[in-house]
């Protein structure tokens, strides 16, 4: 018999990469799981058809001009579920009593309110939206630990290191004797262009990752290797582990998920195919272990796994997350923020690849670091890096 009870579930970003995963795992499990929330930003067609297939109470569209349109859809199609707008709505369907447990994937910043209104409620939080941690770690992590909130992480790094480590030591991994932890990387698209190359490449090219399909924003994030910077900070908060005992290793086969290094010597890996529904499937039932619709790991079709050092010099964003970290304060807010602010200028082609990582270093210069005590100051720094960001975007246009 289960131990896991029913559970009842909100999903942010339910139209997203993550989000899809997640209904996917869900839909494979109808009698285990419900769903009392999904959202979008303005995704209605999507987020239409989500709702006539598993009849949540609330949807919550973040742009309020597409509410009509999914009220009318809902209308006409005979849905029944509520639809509402805005952050306080998000952190309403995030925070409800009805809700178990929470799927945080909204991508970047705007997914912190309602990460952290489920952290603050003592929800089980399946954490996928990594921005909303490297933001604000430490506020994130005292809100987890004062509500007694479930954590689990759902990057497929961090997940696997949670798998790696004994049953209960995920917030004091030092305790059980873990020396490092060892936080793979795929390289993603351009870890063997030509440097040269890498200043006339198109967004379409960024987002081609060889292993994984993910939202633009992480694609992006994964080629510039600013993902693997952000997933330092978030190993960081999440674990306790301090930078110097985080190591990233390119495994260009997406294989080993990351490791987990121990004093007497072992390592101990999680492995799987690159497909989220792995991690997605583990939080969902954790400690049991249910179908993800994932196929079985082929070793011989693989037949080999490689391993490198990251090279600072083609991807600057990591060296740049890892100052970011030992600086401390707002200095992730600022780094992130501006990572947020590059990364769309990119994909609209207002400014070229490598112009991504100068608009951060650039930004963490000027920004006056500041302490983050609370949320209100978590969102003054990022507001302000974002301002100084679009400036430095702006700037290198003039003649
Ligand atoms: P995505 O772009 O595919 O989906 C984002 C979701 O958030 C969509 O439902 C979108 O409608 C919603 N959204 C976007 N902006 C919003 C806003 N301002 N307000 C409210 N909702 C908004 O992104 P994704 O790839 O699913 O990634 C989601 C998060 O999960 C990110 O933080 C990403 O870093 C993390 N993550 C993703 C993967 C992956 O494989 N895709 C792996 C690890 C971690
Ligand atoms: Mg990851």
């Amino acid at each position: 018999m289960s131990i896991n009870r029913h559970q009842r579930l909100t999903v942010l970003g339910a139209t997203g990469s993550i989000g899809l995963s997640t209904l996917d795992v869900v839909a494979r499990h109808p009698g285990r799981f419900s769903i009392f929330a999904l959202t979008a930003q303005r995704q209605t067609d999507k987020l239409l058809a989500q709702c006539l297939q598993f009849s949540p109470r609330y949807a919550v569209l973040g742009d309020a001009a597409s509410v009509p349109v999914l009220q009318r859809a809902l209308h006409e199609a005979g849905g029944r579920t509520e639809v509402l707008t805005g952050v306080e709505a998000l952190e309403f369907v995030a925070a409800h009593d009805d809700v178990d447990a929470v799927m945080a994937a909204i991508v970047g910043a705007a997914g912190l309110r309602p990460a952290l209104a489920a952290a603050r409620a003592g929800k089980k939080l399946m954490l996928a939206n990594k921005e909303a941690l490297v933001l604000s770690g430490q506020l994130f992590m005292d809100a987890v630990g004062a509500s007694g909130a479930a954590l689990f992480p759902i990057d497929s790094e961090h997940n696997a290191i949670f798998q790696s480590l004994p049953a209960g030591y995920a917030r004091d991994p030092r305790a059980a004797g873990v020396r490092r932890i060892l936080l793979t990387a795929s390289g993603g698209p351009f870890r063997t262009t030509p440097v040269e190359a890498l200043q006339d490449v198109t967004p379409e090219q960024a987002c081609a990752h060889p292993n994984w399909v993910m939202g633009r924003k992480i694609s992006v994030d994964s080629a510039t290797m600013m993902n693997k910077g952000l997933e330092v900070i978030e190993a960081h908060w999440l674990f306790g582990t301090p930078a110097e005992q985080i190591e990233v290793v390119v495994h260009p086969q997406s294989v080993i998920h990351s490791m987990v290094e121990y004093v007497d010597g072992s390592v101990i890996a999680q492995l799987g195919n690159p497909d989220m529904r792995t991690p997605i499937a583990h939080a969902l039932a954790w400690p049991e272990r249910i179908d993800a619709g994932v196929k079985a790991l082929d070793l011989f079709e693989i037949a080999r796994l490689d391993f490198e050092r990251p090279d600072l010099e083609r991807f600057p964003c990591l060296r740049l997350a890892f100052e970011a970290l030992r600086m401390g304060g707002s200095a992730p807010a600022v780094l992130n923020a501006a990572n947020e602010e590059a990364v769309d200028a990119f994909l609209d082609g207002r400014i070229g690849f490598r112009r991504i990582a100068q608009t951060i270093e650039a930004t963490l210069e000027r920004a006056v670091r500041m302490p983050v005590d609370s949320l209100d100051d978590v969102l003054a720094a990022d507001a302000v890096a974002r301002e100084l960001a679009r400036l430095e975007i702006r700037k290198r246009h003039l003649p």
